[in-house]
């Protein structure tokens, strides 16, 4: 039997895509191993975003070059945001690569799955994926997490200056309903209790389908699947938050009370060159009307820093806005050029790195001391935990507002919910005992 091994970096939507290409090559009767020397055949699912991951990606594509060196029969296959839509110049660049295939589209590896004399079922990814997860079921190396991914839109037709993703994956395309729908019944049917629907932009999902149903409908329809007790959803734009979804979160109890909006910036003028399309005071706005509809919820939110003629003064209104807000998390990243975007065609990466680094640095200390303030609230309080697994002789899961969770305990929990009582806090976790 041929052995494959998948190579992962980046986003949820690059992990959800990976289970997805693995699934498809164990259909096609590969079998998975755990590292390049293993392999027969390798399929690097690559991320750009930032100029670290794309170094990392080259550096990767170097060394399976001296191994293809070593051992011609090897196959070697790349996907993700490396990959466009005229890939002439990679193939120059790396001739030892057997495919380059677009992200999220499945139709090449099937076919070039098929020019090597395997046969793969031309059927939803969710049906290979539920198929994997029954062929490892009590087993760790399979997809036998109660949480699932499952991308519902691919591709993103914002345009943010700074980010590469539309020009690597393109406009949105979205998945239709009813397909989304039998995939997460049948992960539920094999045991998943969680899904989280992933996108570039999730509100924009539906737009592009017959009847336009939106992202509000499709929740609606997932919390009637029996045995799903939790729906999340991720990323948001906050130009595209709609009232309706807002509402539909507050009415719906399978769908948890956590939400990730990216502000990117405090600063309007920072905002307007990033072409974010809203200002600080909407955004605000929003925050306060998600408040005010549903109650406890968890909001995390990306800043980046250094982005092209940020001014210490306008740092600070990040800076600010993040002290205000008093979100739940913080993912903070320092602005890096990005060939091809629209910040990197017309402004200058004029901020200097250490600057960045700084900058950087007190974002992350001052939501250290918010997360650790907003976690200390939990202590004695009952939190429902659903248990994802063990890590060091404790298990681990996580609250309805995304909060990570350890105990110990002797029964078994996997895949189950746990109330937990908090007995220790700290920014990044709560620790607890069963109750
Ligand atoms: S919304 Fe903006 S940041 Fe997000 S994927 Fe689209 S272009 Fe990139």
């Amino acid at each position: 039997m041929l052995r494959y091994f998948v190579w992962t970096i980046g986003c949820q939507m690059n992990k959800a895509e990976s289970r997805r290409i693995a699934a498809c090559l164990e259909s096609a009767g590969y079998e998975e191993v755990k590292s390049f020397p293993e392999a027969d055949l390798v399929v690097l699912n690559t991320c750009v975003v930032r100029q670290s991951a794309e170094d990392k990606v080259i550096g990767t594509l170097g060394l399976l070059k001296g191994l293809k060196d070593r051992h011609p029969e090897l196959r070697i296959l790349v996907t993700g945001c490396l990959v466009n839509s005229d890939n002439q110049e990679l193939e120059r660049r790396f001739p030892h690569v057997d495919l380059l295939f677009k992200p999220g589209d499945y139709n090449d590896l099937i076919a070039w799955c098929e020019g090597q004399g395997a046969y793969v079922e031309k059927t939803s990814p969710g049906y290979w994926l539920a198929a994997l997860r029954a062929s490892t079921e009590g087993c760790e190396v399979g997809a036998a997490s109660p949480c699932a991914f499952v991308p519902i839109i691919q591709g993103c037709d914002n345009f943010c200056s700074y980010c590469i993703v539309p020009h690597r994956r393109g406009r949105e395309v979205s998945r239709p309903l009813e397909e989304i729908v039998s995939e997460v019944s049948e992960l539920a049917r094999l045991g998943t209790k969680e899904i989280t629907l992933l996108g570039q932009n999730v509100d924009s999902y539906g737009h592009d389908l017959p009847g336009h149903p939106d992202l509000a409908d499709l929740l609606s329809e997932l919390s009637g699947i029996h045995g799903i007790v939790r729906i999340r959803f991720l990323t948001n734009h906050p130009k595209d938050v709609s009232l309706k979804l807002i509402d539909t979160i507050a009415s719906l109890n399978k769908v948890c009370e956590h939400l990730e909006l990216p502000v990117q910036a405090g600063d309007d003028d920072i905002l307007k060159a990033m072409r974010r399309g809203y200002s600080a005071e909407q955004y605000r706005e929003l925050v306060g009307v998600i408040r005010d509809r549903i109650s406890r919820i968890s909001l995390s939110t990306d800043i980046i820093v250094g982005f092209p003629g940020e001014t210490e003064r306008q740092f600070e209104r990040s800076l600010a806005l993040v002290e205000e807000m008093r979100f739940d998390v913080v993912h903070v990243a320092a602005y890096s050029p990005r060939p091809g975007t629209i910040a990197w065609r017309e402004y200058r990466d004029d901020v200097p790195k250490e600057v960045k680094k700084e900058r950087l640095s007190r974002i992350e200390e001052l939501q250290t001391v918010v997360a650790g303030e907003i976690n200390a609230q939990l202590q004695g309080s009952e939190v429902e935990v659903l248990v994802e697994g063990r890590k060091k002789g404790r298990w681990f899961g996580r609250t309805r507002g995304n909060r990570l969770v350890f105990f110990e305990d002797a029964g078994e929990w996997k895949g189950r919910l746990a109330g937990v009582q908090v007995t220790r806090t700290s920014p990044w976790a709560l620790i607890g005992k069963a109750t």
